[in-house]
């Protein structure tokens, strides 16, 4: 039913209008039937071309079974080829394999049931290891050709209850739901990946054993120093098209031999179905081309981007005039699942959320316009419209669709939390305010504070070394500094030292207060709450003592600077402090994840 409303017209079993050639005598059809693809147009003319481009081709055993490969059953058989597809053991393994159908197919309710051997998935026990794979959706076969057709399935034990591992039966529950079909959510997925030197399992174009230049020239650029690949990514392109995948685009990526396609917007438990069928699809062209796909979150440590799979996601009312509040409220209840979430995301995704490379860190759920850096990016275009999608940028490349799309559904359409929480939701979200004025304050700071120990380094250096001169012709305990001290008045000792504890201090706590600040957790708000309050009394004492020094006279002109930032520093820090505390009381009050 919520198939009718896909935005993009899908055909993915446009198979026998595409496909049907006009019948001519049978005897013509055989011989064509023999010839390569590319060869069958001119087949008259050259009716021995076959045998001509076997025998002259530098392989000609490959050419040979190129020929059978590209073989026309039409002709001859109504039979076609069924490759049933379904998701191994470790959850991200597809796995597949043939069989013959009498006659073409359009639904996949047409198909039969059918049975592998889950003991070696890792899906079974030995003993009793039968699976069971219910075709549930179809598409062209882009290898095959022809009537022939992928499919791909879900599993079952024979009593009929889903596998562990069949993620798409929860799927199809959430998007079955009545809330959930109204409300027709799209999704748009972006799947990174990598592509890997099949021997050495190091990245395509990279040297063996070394690295290439740093990142910036590689991201959709074109050049054989640049661009590693591309040929993959363009056949895996058109075999999608081909497929009847619903796929809207591709790139090279930032990391050289990573690149990017995107599949949707596709309605429901369409958009996994896609996506299952095009990792399959990229699994066997890559196979062909003696390449490895890669879809670890992080395939190289350091200053390489991670592989992801943003997921765009809009739903009717969010489509609509008025969207926008709609989006925000979906937010608010994302922020409340956001370790649910996490949790579901893919294996391995923290070595990639680190809160670098274009991510958001993984403990911390944040939301922007335009933020690269966010867990959720709304688009300008979204804002500006009032109206459109957001963007979940949390998941892996090796994230389940189907646990992905499902989630972003349950969480946004059935979930409801409660009233309570949700006031603390909306609370915690408009502290992302206080965490970049904390930070951003903490680094003025930390510049105020160095300047300050090192002129009171100065100054406290040079009353020592001026002292013993200046003061020869005094006796004990007059001659003790700092009762005395060589240059200003009565205060300017008193200053100097405070002001030099006061920056050491000042420095350490900014130092450490943006760590923690950064990591926006409870117990790291705590220290940093705790160092700024003990850097904030220092730093008033100074200022006090600053204040004394420059209502005696006479002042030490040299020290004036110094003066300022205590000044300065004293109303800074408050700011700070204040930024610290409302973001401990923020999330200590919060219940469910004690995060932002
Ligand atoms: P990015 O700028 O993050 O790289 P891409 O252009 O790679 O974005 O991918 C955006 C995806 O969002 C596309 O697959 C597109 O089809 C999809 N998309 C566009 N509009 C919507 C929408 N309203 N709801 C869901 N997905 C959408
Ligand atoms: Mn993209
Ligand atoms: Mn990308
Ligand atoms: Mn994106």
């Amino acid at each position: 039913m919520a198939q009718t409303l896909v935005p993009t017209v899908q055909c993915q079993m446009g198979i026998l209008s595409n496909s049907i050639q006009s019948r001519t005598s049978l005897n013509n059809k055989s011989w064509n039937s023999l010839l390569l693809n590319s060869q069958r147009p001119k087949a008259k003319k050259y009716s021995s071309s076959f045998k001509v481009f076997a025998v002259q081709s530098e392989n000609g055993t490959v050419s040979r079974l190129e020929g059978l490969l590209n073989l026309d059953t039409k002709p001859f058989t109504d039979k076609i080829i069924a490759e049933y597809i379904w998701i191994g053991g470790t959850g991200i393994d597809v796995r597949s394999k043939s069989r013959t159908i009498s006659k073409p197919v359009e639904h996949p309710s047409e198909l039969p049931k059918w049975n592998y051997d889950g003991s070696s998935t890792g899906q079974a026990p030995g003993e009793d290891s039968e699976v069971i794979l219910y075709p549930q959706a179809i598409f062209k076969d882009p290898f095959r050709g022809g009537n022939n057709i992928l499919v791909i399935c879900d599993a079952y034990t024979p009593s009929g209850e889903p596998i562990p591992t069949n993620k798409r039966h929860r799927a199809a529950q959430i998007f079955g739901d009545q809330k959930v079909i109204d409300e027709v959510p799209w999704f748009g997925i972006e799947q990174e990946y990598t592509l890997l030197q099949k021997d050495v399992k190091w990245p395509l174009g990279w040297p063996v054993g070394g690295y290439p230049g740093p990142q910036g020239p590689y991201y959709c650029a074109a050049g054989a120093d640049k661009s590693f690949g591309r040929d993959i990514s363009d056949a895996h392109y058109k075999a999608c098209l081909y497929a009847g995948i619903n796929i809207s685009g591709t790139n090279g990526e930032v990391m050289p031999g990573q690149w990017e396609y995107q599949v949707g917007p596709s309605v429901g438990i369409d958009a996994a179905d896609h996506i299952w069928c095009s990792r399959y699809i990229l699994e066997r062209i890559t196979e062909q081309a003696g390449v490895v796909l890669s879809l670890d979150p992080k395939p190289i440590e350091g200053d390489w981007n991670g592989a992801g799979c943003h997921t765009n996601y809009s739903t009717k009312s969010m489509r609509e005039d008025g969207g926008y509040e709609v989006i925000k409220k979906a937010i608010l209840n994302l922020s409340l699942r956001h370790k649910d979430h996490i949790s579901a995301y893919g294996e391995g995704n923290e070595r990639r959320l680190t809160g670098k490379h274009e991510t958001a860190s993984i403990d911390s759920f944040s939301w922007g316009v335009a933020n690269r850096g966010c867990s959720i990016r709304v688009g300008r275009d979204t804002e500006k419209q009032g109206k459109g999608y957001l963007e979940d940028r949390r998941p892996a490349s090796n994230m389940d669709p189907y646990v992905v799309t499902g989630l972003l559904a349950e969480t946004t359409i059935l979930y409801e939390p409660t009233l309570e929480s949700e006031a603390l939701a909306a609370k915690k979200l408009q502290l992302q305010g206080p965490k970049s004025v904390a930070s951003l304050i903490l680094f003025i700071n930390l510049i105020m504070y160095a300047v300050v120990a090192a002129i009171a380094a100065w100054a406290l250096n040079y009353g020592i070394e001026e002292t013993p001169d200046t003061v020869k012709s005094l006796t004990l305990p007059a001659r003790l500094f700092p009762i005395y001290y060589p240059i200003g008045n009565l205060a300017t000792g008193f200053f100097v030292m405070f002001s030099l504890i006061a920056g050491l201090v000042g420095i350490a706590a900014s130092l450490s207060g943006l760590h923690n600040v950064l990591e926006w957790r409870a117990s790291s708000l705590l220290s940093a709450s705790a160092s700024s309050v003990i850097a904030l009394g220092l730093t008033l004492l100074a200022m006090g003592l600053a204040w004394k020094e420059i209502t005696i006279s006479p002042r030490a002109p040299s020290l004036r600077a110094m003066e300022t930032l205590t000044f300065i520093l004293s109303a800074t820090q408050l700011l700070c402090t204040g930024a610290i505390h409302a973001g401990v009381t923020g999330i200590t009050t919060y219940p469910s994840t004690g995060r932002v």
